[in-house]
């Protein structure tokens, strides 16, 4: 036995259409084999006429010698492996200089054909293509090629033909219509990963490795759970010393088996799991479940790789196991909680000990489960994947998941956005605690916590974040039992005891949830004393007939979208068995608004009342659980009640200004670091961002003269001044701005003053007009290595950090994000023309938003942009500072069809670890 040979570098994974993993990476001169293999015996006669126009024998030797030359800068080259086996190559020569197209030329293996090869290599050899700077793929095929011709058309991208005498050329342009060629991507990504994971959540046959004879030792539990469990299909056991296992045979190897499993669990030791795995990858097992902890990091790439190597998807390691209680499959390999109730919520969790807290929790509450999986160290198969699945399975209406760390939160929120709309999708908001906040040298970077970053990927993919598992139950309580309210949320609150009601309100008020007034006339339906101000007190004398009927009126009441009904047990009621709570549970649940109860007496955080019509109404303990609860589904009403929105236009930027300034910056600044204020000034304007007029004057006599001419434009024929060094931070601090100045020898004196202050380091001053007076605003971006960029809007100026109002939004921004922006600041009544003021010009506003997600999304090195103030005024808007950093960052594609690469392994954990990773894991591993 063996572990896998090491992966070469630059190697990346993906699936093919039927789920089968393939290896990309250039060729080399050593693959030369494998390339005239590819070429001759892996073509027919047909084929081969299509890929070289004609019979020539020395056609396949030729193209060998080109692929498999000394590597040259004018040719990228793509092989796709399947194990060892050579499957389809793509390649292209760069055609000028600087490279704008490139002559593309791709073949795949005749048994390899209608499985993506072809597809899957394009994406690629694009990605990089586009990295070079190449704008445009050419190729000729011949017309009767249907193969290549039907890869260009679902590529999705606007592909342009010319036939010509029985040939057809054609032109592919690389960097237009990305939504659409994404949207194209992303669905043929969907079906691969579905196709891959079949063997996983839908065994038809499972073996466990690492059984012994000892009863509770891990293998063995889960073993005899899988099969006392009811699993469809065999369970075999696998152990090299014992024959028998618990009465039936067991195999000495996974080769061994009678047949090949979908699905092998691995219960062994550390030191085996590299061994094991490639022994199941060679036998053909499709999916590998590793309960094993405290993998080292070598065994942890062995183990990843034989994966890649032998198409296997991966659950672990570290993990608690899986169960799916789909009645055509009853897997129940796990060996945490109990098994689940079967039903229609699908559960993924990063810790286990997470995972058992909610499984009881679900279970108590007779929630049942589609499927549930405990991803561990979630080295391959991610949050991502189930919900691919979810979207898909037919069973799944509510998906659950609990997160510590995102591989590739990016890819992970492009599909949430669309899950979003078809389940609710709810997660336990891990690592909220501000232990990460980073020394910060802009006022955007400031604002860019961890926390508020992974905020505001919930909120942006439509995902409902609850802070504990008791919150996420009592969300996932309500939305399961209960249809949504109207988006408005309006809520009525009705209590037996006017204390409570109160408590009650207050709990829907902090949630943001508003109480509206309700008709005097409802209360001649309550007993004399009540109020039916909203909240509502019933007096404890209520009749539960009496209940009955006034919900019916709520119900009925234009005003009220949901209601709340608290109960506390009185004397009354119960002595003379007129327990108002008869009224919830005689009536239906199905209601035509939804309603949630508070039972003060329940001993539980949240259960299930069945009421008259068999459906069941969610009850709480507690006032501000059933609040949130509530705001949790008008949320979600909202959400749904919103078209998807386009992203946001930013017309006439100019991308290859702004690139040829971050080159040019970065070849000088191999390190990085702030720019100057005319590079600043540059790199943004060609985004079309508005800078007031600045100019650096590098002596008294430049800053006087310049003074007096800008001084004219300015707000009162007034100038600014201020002083500039290298590396300055917060100016006004240091007494390096001064405003409002009129003459020359204010300006003379000022500047100076400056020489005065400054001494040595001063490198002159930047001259700017005045600008008239507005709201000030702080509109910035910042790059986030995992998560992209942030772009961040709130108040500006001097007051920044004392007012600390300001949010933001991962780009690339949509149209609502701009108006939503704006509506969520506090500042914004100043926006919207406060006490008689004319209001500013939001659309000047919006439109620096967007440039800035633009510019931060075309250009990963900018890390970081700071525009302090922005000033708003009725007549448009100007930026009179701003500090950008620039830093080498390669360009990453979040949304290129790959698989996970072996990771740099963290300390072993330990099952049913708690908050390890909490945070925001900054995972290079997913950076090229
Ligand atoms: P810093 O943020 O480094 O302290 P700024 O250049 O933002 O320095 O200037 C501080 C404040 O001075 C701004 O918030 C703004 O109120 C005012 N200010 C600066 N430049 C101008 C200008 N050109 N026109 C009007 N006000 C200005
Ligand atoms: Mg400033």
């Amino acid at each position: 036995m063996s572990t896998a040979p090491a992966p070469r570098d630059g190697t990346e994974a993906a699936l093919l259409t039927d789920g089968t993993t393939v290896r990309i990476r250039s060729i080399t001169v050593d693959d030369r084999k494998a390339v005239l293999g590819l070429h001759t015996t892996g073509l027919s006669d047909e084929s081969r006429r299509n890929r070289f126009f004609g019979v020539s024998r020395t056609a396949p030797r030729t193209a060998t010698d080109r692929l498999c030359g000394p590597p040259r800068d004018g040719l990228l080259t793509l092989g796709a492996w399947v194990g060892d086996v050579l499957v389809g190559e793509a390649d292209c020569e760069l055609l000028d200089e600087p490279p704008q197209t490139a002559e593309l030329a791709l073949v795949v293996a005749d048994h390899w054909h209608h499985r993506g090869v072809a597809t899957l290599l394009l994406e690629h050899l694009i990605h990089a293509a586009r990295q070079r700077g190449v704008r445009f793929f050419e190729a000729d095929a011949l017309t009767g090629n249907r193969s290549v011709h039907k890869v260009f058309a679902d590529l999705g991208l606007p592909v342009r033909r010319r036939y010509e005498q029985g040939e057809v050329r054609v032109r592919v342009p690389l960097d237009e219509s990305d939504e659409h060629y994404r949207e194209a991507v992303d669905e043929r990504g969907r079906r691969a990963d579905v196709a891959s994971l079949a063997a996983l959540l839908r065994p038809a046959s499972v073996a466990v490795v690492g059984v012994s004879r000892r009863e509770g030792s891990v293998g063995r539990a889960v073993l005899d759970r899988i099969r006392n469990g009811g699993f469809t299909g065999p369970a075999w056991a696998v152990n090299p010393a014992a024959d028998t296992i618990a009465g039936e045979p067991a195999y000495p190897s996974v080769g061994a088996l009678p047949g090949v499993p979908d699905l092998a669990v691995l219960a062994v030791p550390a030191a085996a799991v590299p061994v094991v795995a490639e022994e199941c990858g060679r036998a053909g097992v499709r999916a590998l479940l590793v309960l094993t902890a405290g993998l080292g990091a070598a065994q942890a790439g062995q183990l990843l790789h034989s994966c890649r190597r032998h198409s296997m998807r991966l659950v672990g390691p570290n993990s608690l196991g899986i169960a799916h209680t789909d009645p055509a499959v009853r897997l129940d390999a796990e060996f945490g909680g109990a098994f689940p109730l079967p039903g229609t919520a699908g559960v993924a969790v990063q810790s286990g000990g997470v995972g058992i807290a909610l499984l009881e929790r679900l279970a108590w509450l007779g929630v049942g489960v589609s499927g549930f999986v405990s991803l561990g160290d979630k080295y391959d198969v991610s949050g991502n994947d189930l919900l691919r699945w979810w979207e898909q399975d037919g069973r799944t209406d509510l998906a659950l998941l609990h997160l510590e760390s995102f591989g590739n939160p990016r890819a992970f929120a492009r599909t949430a956005r669309r899950v979003t709309r078809r389940m609710p999708v709810l997660t336990v908001d891990a690592g909220r605690s501000e232990a990460g906040r980073r020394g910060a040298a802009s006022h955007t970077a400031a604002a860019a916590t961890p926390t508020v970053v992974r905020e505001t990927l919930f909120h942006q993919a439509g995902i409902t974040a609850t802070r504990s598992i008791d919150e996420l139950v009592a969300a996932a309580g309500l939305l399961h039992a209960q249809p949504l309210p109207a988006p408005r949320g309006a809520i009525a609150v009705v209590s037996n005891a006017g204390g409570i009601g109160i408590l009650a309100a207050d709990a829907c008020a902090d949630a943001g949830l508003e109480l509206p007034e309700l008709p005097g006339e409802l209360a001649r339906l309550l007993p004399p004393g009540a109020s039916v101000r909203n909240p509502v007190d019933t007096t404890a004398a209520v009749l539960p007939a009496e209940l009955t009927l006034f919900l019916r009126a709520l119900e009925r009441e234009e005003a009220v979208d949901a209601i709340l009904v608290c109960l506390v047990p009185t004397a009354l009621g119960t002595a003379q068995g007129r327990d108002p709570l008869r009224a919830l549970l005689e009536g239906p649940a199905s209601r035509p608004v939804p309603l949630a109860a508070v039972l003060l007496d329940q001993q539980v955080p949240i259960s299930y009342l069945t009421c008259a019509d068999g459906g069941v109404l969610p009850a709480y303990s507690d006032v501000a659980a059933a609040a949130r609860a509530l705001a949790h589904a008008r949320d979600r009403a909202r959400l749904l009640a919103e078209p998807p929105s386009p992203e946001a236009e930013a017309p006439g930027c100019d991308r290859a200004v702004a690139r040829s300034l971050v080159d040019g910056y970065l070849h000088a600044h191999p390190e990085g670091g702030w720019p100057d204020p005319l590079t600043t000034a540059d790199l943004l304007e060609s985004y079309g961002l508005p800078l007031i007029t600045s100019v650096w004057a590098r002596d008294e006599h430049t800053a006087v003269v310049t003074a007096a001419g800008l001084g004219r434009l300015g707000h009162e024929g007034k100038a600014v001044l201020k002083a500039y060094w290298p590396g300055q931070v917060h100016k006004s601090e240091a007494g390096a701005v001064r405003t409002g100045l009129a003459g020359e020898s204010e300006v003379r004196s000022t500047y100076r003053e400056f020489a005065r202050s400054f001494g040595a380091r001063l490198a002159g001053a930047v001259v700017q007009p005045m600008a008239g007076p507005g709201v000030e605003l702080l509109a910035g971006v910042v790059q986030d290595r995992v998560f992209g960029p942030l772009v961040v809007l709130g108040a500006g100026g001097t007051a920044t950090e004392v007012l600390a109002d300001r949010t933001a939004r991962l780009a690339p921004l949509t149209e609502r994000d701009l108006t939503t922006m704006v509506t969520d600041l506090r500042t914004e009544p100043l926006l919207a023309g406060h006490g008689g003021a004319p209001p500013v010009d939001l659309a000047a506003v919006r439109s620096v938003l967007a440039r800035l997600s633009r510019l931060a999304t075309d250009l990963p090195e900018l890390v970081e942009a700071d525009l302090n103030p922005v000033i708003a005024r009725p007549d448009g808007a100007v930026c009179v500072d701003a500090r950008i950093r620039l830093e080498p960052r390669p360009s990453y594609d979040p949304y290129l069809r790959r698989l996970r690469r072996p990771a740099p392994v963290a300390a072993p954990g330990r099952h049913g670890r708690e908050g390890g990773a909490a945070g925001v894991v900054r995972e290079d591993r997913i950076l090229e």
